[in-house]
């Protein structure tokens, strides 16, 4: 079965936040928060209202996961995040002030469910499978099906989720985007930041993966080295 998709991208990060619907019974997923009020408004002007089933969270920045407690008091349902970000998730009611605003700060919300690698979700007749990528956070992860895929920091067109914050793992990060990159290259990809790619021209394109290019024989640019065994 498959997805709508509809992009908000809201707040002082510019963050991608997503609308997932199951187009054969209509219920509606949450991707990331964003750290303000502003997704909740711009999907109370929706008409129809979205029927929201869950909130899926890719990993628990403030820009990603801030304003949790704001959609739950709309929308009081299952919120599932990654588990190996639970130390981070621990964090998130003062990352605004870490991050030098604290007018940020504020309770992180309920999480409901903690996935690992291969855990799914169930929205209508779409399965949503949780593929773990830890590097830019201990549990980043990536949510998807047979034709979206919902990487939060992980992956952006033409670049990667930063490695030098707090809790962050450069080595990590390289086998998460190897074993990502192993997906399907016809996977479109939408990032917390910037505008969608596709796995394939991620790996013939983007500077960081020159790496991967090398292990796969694959035509590109020889790309930038970002961290050991790259
Ligand atoms: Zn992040």
């Amino acid at each position: 079965m498959s997805l709508d998709v509809q992009c908000f991208t809201v707040g002082v990060f510019q963050v991608n936040t997503w609308l997932l619907t199951d187009r054969a019974t209509g219920q509606a997923a949450l991707v990331d928060t964003g750290e303000s009020d502003e997704l909740v408004r711009r999907l109370q002007a929706l008409v129809p209202p979205p029927d929201v089933r869950t909130i899926l969270l890719t990993h628990t920045h403030l820009d990603h996961a801030g304003a949790l407690s704001l959609l739950q008091a709309v929308w009081d349902v299952p919120t599932v995040m990654p588990r190996k970000d639970r130390p981070l998730f621990e964090t998130l009611p003062y990352q605004g002030s870490m991050f030098g605003m604290p007018h940020l700060d504020r309770p992180a919300g309920r999480i409901d469910r903690e996935v690992d690698d291969g855990d799914t979700v169930q929205l209508g007749e779409t399965t949503l499978r949780f593929f773990s990528t830890p590097g830019h956070t201990p549990g980043q992860g990536c949510w998807f099906d047979d034709t979206h895929l919902f990487v939060g920091d992980t992956l952006f067109a033409g670049s990667i989720g930063r490695t030098d914050f707090p809790l962050s793992d450069p080595a990590l990060a390289v086998d998460s985007l190897r074993r990502l990159l192993d997906l399907p290259g016809h996977l479109i990809v939408h990032s917390g930041h910037g505008p969608d790619t596709t796995l394939e021209r991620e790996l013939k394109t983007n500077p960081f993966l020159g790496y991967l290019r090398r292990e796969k024989g694959i035509q590109g640019p020889p790309g930038i080295r970002w961290a050991p065994g790259t």
